[in-house]
């Protein structure tokens, strides 16, 4: 007997069809002799409607009752799948965030989970019960519900996992795995067998959006092997797990770009200690997330400075920078909506060499010119004109061959 987590998302669970395909799936699991816990968002865009309600009654509400309106969404699918459960003659319960024991922090609406304390999970499992627990939300030190940021129903099931030992954690999905790039934008996109932890949280940080990042850190941290798959098929996933060494024979796992992305140059700043410290502590304290960041070689005592943003954030940012200019004498600023970033990912880098040559090379061969570049152990990442981002993804998908390589 194997005791098993499954999460199914928002997607899996959007309607009363769907939360009986669903139930007819934990059935056959329950059936095969797994005793199962089972993590549920909320039904559809649930969650995106009750953050309209609320900003309907009011633009800045305040973050406690976020919490409060926004972890009813878990605790409607949980009670609605267990109905259905019943309805097929199996013993299920269902709890929320709190009852199943789990503990955050006090931040509101992006919170950490601190503690689970399974209990009442244990009693229900042991008496035969399918537990059906509310995704996404726990109680703070202070007695009060917090939600755990978008998404965040692929932590409390990687959490839990981690807590009562699962055998497997099964996180189902509206896309039946992570593939080597988005197959929507390129159609030769494959479905990988498996990927390394570190690969999973850069393409996720990169904007695959198939699990929550802090899952992906979760699971790495306690080692539980996550498999997404789909839960509209049978089809096999991808398994998320630590790094084998036969992994590195794969240089390059995947392919993603960022076109949610903007690049700010300051001008001719004093090339002079202390000047960047102060540039980038004004930004923190204004909380932008800045990402890639290159500083020229001086000339004349004066440098150029590139960062990115997120583009949502750019009208803080030219608010925020053209004051800096002035504060540290540098020329002026310039802004650029226009671009994208472009990454390969594959912890295979660690241990090879010109894998930066060969996606140079390709880009340079089809005329796409790289404007700013980072680099990480396994990761390497260009800023390129927005408009050829397309192009690059699919060239650099061709050039390492991801189609074609096994998984
Ligand atoms: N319902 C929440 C959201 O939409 C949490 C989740 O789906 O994991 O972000
Ligand atoms: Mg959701």
């Amino acid at each position: 007997m194997a005791l098993i987590v499954q999460k199914f998302g928002g997607s899996s669970v959007a309607d009363v069809a769907c939360m009986q395909r669903v139930a007819c799936r934990i059935r056959d699991a329950k059936q095969a002799g797994n005793q199962l816990v089972v993590v549920v968002s909320a039904m559809g865009d649930t969650t995106d409607d009750l953050i309209a309600l609320a900003k309907q009654i009011n633009p800045r509400p305040a973050d406690r009752e976020m919490d409060m309106l926004m972890s009813t969404g878990e605790v409607i699918s949980s009670s609605i799948l267990t109905m259905a459960l019943h309805a097929l003659g199996e013993e299920a319960v269902s709890l929320t965030g709190p009852q199943a024991g789990i503990y955050t922090d006090e931040i509101h609406t992006k919170a950490k989970i601190r503690d689970i304390r399974p209990d009442l999970i244990r009693h229900h499992l042991d008496r035969g019960c399918v537990v059906i627990v509310a995704g996404f939300q726990g109680l703070t030190p202070a007695g009060e519900i917090a939600t755990l940021g978008r998404g965040g129903s692929d932590t409390t099931a990687v959490a839990l996992a981690a807590a009562i030992q699962a055998d497997r954690c099964q996180i189902f999905t509206d896309v039946d795995g992570v593939y080597t790039t988005d197959p929507r934008m390129v159609k030769e996109a494959r479905k990988l067998d498996v990927i390394a932890y570190d690969e999973m949280l850069e393409l996720a940080s990169l904007g695959a959006k198939v699990l929550q990042s802090r899952s992906v850190e979760f699971a790495k941290k306690y080692n539980v092997e996550l498999e997404v798959l789909s839960s509209f098929t049978g089809n096999p996933g991808t398994v998320v797990t630590g790094e084998v060494k036969e992994m590195e024979d794969i240089f390059v796992r995947g392919v993603a770009a960022d076109i949610n992305q903007a690049k700010v140059t300051l001008q001719a700043v004093p090339d002079q200690p202390g000047i960047a410290a102060r540039i980038f502590k004004q930004l923190a304290a204004e909380a932008i997330n800045v990402d890639m960041i290159v500083q020229n070689v001086s000339e004349q005592g004066s440098t150029d400075l590139s960062f990115t943003v997120p583009e949502d954030d750019l009208v803080r940012v030219r608010g925020c920078v053209d004051k800096l200019c002035i504060d540290v004498g540098a020329r002026g600023a310039t802004y650029d909506d226009k671009i994208a970033k472009v990454s390969i990912v594959g912890v295979g880098m660690r241990s090879h060499s010109g894998i930066a040559f060969k996606m140079f090379d390709a880009l340079a061969q089809n005329d796409i010119n790289i404007e700013m570049i980072s680099t990480s152990e396994i990761k390497i990442s260009v800023v390129i004109e927005r408009s050829r981002a397309l192009d690059a993804v699919r060239i650099l998908h061709e050039s390492f061959e991801l189609q074609g390589a096994p998984a």
